[in-house]
């Protein structure tokens, strides 16, 4: 979505690989015109919630991730105030980079439909939905590791792919342990080039239910990443600099409908001092 006309230009979970524009505010207006209508991206009204509660921290800046049915991020700067967007007033549209994620057949890379209608995308493997996609490809290419997991016996027994991945996590499954490790993989190769590009992020949070439901599993995955590969030279240095700016938002933390109220507000109180 535009954040400077509120013209939103697609959504691949809703929407698939339609990307005919659609202005919502006008649509409002037009529907309930004795109504001011304002219009936020979800994540956008996430992060200034999460941000309006560390406004007395020291953070310069912090890049909220959510990871669920979709993932996107923002970075706020905290000294400001200001979620800077581009051209068309995007920002931290993550979800559809392209991802290469080997475990393939014949020593060749994982390749996943996007809900965008693209392929290979970040999503693609590490939503929700992506996880479940990914979950298939392994179970189909490692039938025997599947058949022995205890993913596989909880599933059997009619626990939900969700609740088995979390039910196997917790019984320290070998293979749900290799599908969340394969699943952070490209999350944290996002969160390296972040901080390796700004070194003023002093917190990434992650928000959204994957994320928050796995939340001390995802949080170890991510930890055996950048153990593996850490930020050149700084990791060397500071070993635990990654990990330290890490944080998981409860829903309470992190809440879109108060951030909206909050982006409301401020708006009417700009009008109001004009
Ligand atoms: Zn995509």
């Amino acid at each position: 979505m535009n954040a400077r006309t509120g013209l939103v230009y697609g959504s691949g979970p809703l929407w698939g690989s339609d990307t005919t524009p659609f202005d919502l505010r006008s649509e409002l207006a037009d529907k309930a015109p004795d109504i001011t209508w304002h219009s936020l991206n979800d994540v956008t009204a996430v992060l200034l919630h999460y941000a309006s509660l560390n406004r007395h921290s020291d953070l310069r800046k912090i890049l909220l991730m959510t990871v669920s049915s979709g993932i996107a991020c923002r970075t706020i700067d905290m000294r400001n105030g200001r979620i800077p967007v581009d051209d068309v007033g995007l920002q931290g549209e993550i979800g559809h980079l392209p991802v290469a994620l080997p475990g393939g057949p014949n020593g060749g890379c994982l390749e996943l439909p996007c809900d965008c209608g693209g392929q290979n995308h970040l999503a693609a493997f590490s939503s929700g939905r992506g996880m479940k996609k990914l979950h298939d490809a392994l179970a189909k290419s490692q039938p025997s590791r599947w058949t022995s997991s205890a993913m596989h016996r909880l599933m059997d027994v009619g626990c939900g792919h969700e609740e088995a991945l979390q039910m196997a996590l917790e019984r320290h499954d070998e293979y749900a342990e290799n599908l969340l490790y394969l699943a952070t993989r490209p999350i944290a190769n996002v969160v390296r080039y972040a901080l390796a590009l700004d070194p003023e992020i002093d917190r990434v949070v992650f928000v959204g239910g994957v994320s928050v439901n796995l939340e001390s599993h995802y949080l170890r995955l991510l930890n055996r990443h950048f153990q593996e590969t850490g930020l050149y030279l700084t990791s060397q240095r500071l070993p635990h600099y990654i990990m330290d700016r890490i944080a998981i938002a409860r829903p309470e933390q992190a809440d879109g409908l108060t951030g909206a109220g909050l982006y409301a507000r401020q708006v009417l109180e700009q009008h109001a001092h004009e």
